[in-house]
């Protein structure tokens, strides 16, 4: 299938590597020239725009940061709407608001497109291994068609409804992975103030019912203090603010992902945006009054 990439990322770029690897024929654009080298290297052609994408594919993928970028590059001046044209599917992989995907839907249906949020869960180590979970929403005619691309990136490819339930999916997974990362780094850090090694406490608890990915994964990096992105904190207080502002519309009482937004917006205030989210084990040590750090 003739497939287009449009953000390439930590996490765009391995899935478009994977997406060629999976015998499609991908065409990619990025605004930093730099960032297409790789997928060029690989084989995949390279476009001067969104719109010169959307003209060469069936299908093109967005996997950029936040709502007003996918409407950027969908919908902006050279975007992918402006190549419309009767069958055209775009993907939008990126982490929005479900009400921005609806919006941003019914926009392209305007132009012709049928347009799916398809958000992912699984990290870098994810997209690099292929192994995305995925969760998509719009029209089964769509899923469809973007199906065997799907099964490139991901394992776990759910249709979760209409428009926007993917990016509910996404929220709601965004609230147990925060808060998951919030109360790991909190249980390790617990343990080394009590003076006892958090890497053996992590290991007494993979085998309990405190067992978690994230216990095994992240706990795990935050042991070796390897705060790299991944995943970094400003992303993840962009989605904490997509559960909140979701919340505030629904009136929902959401009291635990409340208290870890203020942690994240706490994270990028004190110039830890650019790190990975489990630096959140940092933030907790200042508060603790740990003297030092790396
Ligand atoms: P990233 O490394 O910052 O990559 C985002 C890419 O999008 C960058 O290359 C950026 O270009 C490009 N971009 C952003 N705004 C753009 C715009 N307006 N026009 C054109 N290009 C634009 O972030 P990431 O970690 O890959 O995350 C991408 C999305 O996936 C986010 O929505 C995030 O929440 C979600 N996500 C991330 C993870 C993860 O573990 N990293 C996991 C699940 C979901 P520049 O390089 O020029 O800035």
């Amino acid at each position: 299938m003739k497939i287009g990439f449009i953000g390439l990322g930590i996490m765009g770029r391995p899935m478009a590597l994977n997406l060629l690897q999976g015998g499609h024929q991908v065409t990619v654009w990025a605004r930093r020239e730099e960032s297409m080298q790789p997928l060029l290297a690989a084989g995949a052609s390279g476009a001067a725009s969104p719109a010169a994408v959307a003209e060469a594919v069936e299908v093109v993928v967005s996997m950029v940061a936040d709502a007003p970028d996918v409407e950027q590059v969908m919908l902006g001046e050279l975007g992918v709407a402006t190549a419309a044209r009767e069958g055209l599917v775009a993907v939008d992989m990126s982490t929005i608001r479900p009400a921005a995907a609806r919006d941003l839907a019914a926009r392209l249906l305007a132009k012709g497109i049928d347009f799916l949020d398809a958000p992912v869960s699984g990290g870098e180590v994810g997209a690099i291994a292929g192994t995305l979970s995925i969760m998509v929403g719009g029209t089964a005619a769509a899923f469809a068609t973007a199906r065997p691309a799907f099964a490139c990136m991901g394992k776990n490819i759910v249709h979760v409804g209409d428009s926007g339930a993917g990016q509910v999916a996404k929220a709601a997974n965004q609230i147990v992975t925060g808060v998951g990362v919030l109360t790991v780094a909190e249980a390790l850090n617990f343990a080394a103030r009590s003076g006892v090694d958090p890497a053996r406490v992590r290991e007494a608890l993979l085998g309990g019912f405190a067992y978690s990915k994230i216990l095994e994964n992240h706990g795990q990096r935050m042991l070796d203090r390897n705060f790299k992105p991944g995943f970094k904190s400003w992303m993840h207080q962009k989605d904490m603010n997509i559960v909140m502002q979701s919340a505030h519309e629904l009136g929902l009482c959401l009291p635990v992902s409340a208290a870890t937004a203020q942690m994240y917006n706490a994270m990028v205030g004190s110039g830890l945006g650019e790190e990975d989210s489990i630096a959140i084990l940092k933030l907790l040590e200042r508060l603790s009054g740990a003297e030092s750090e790396s």
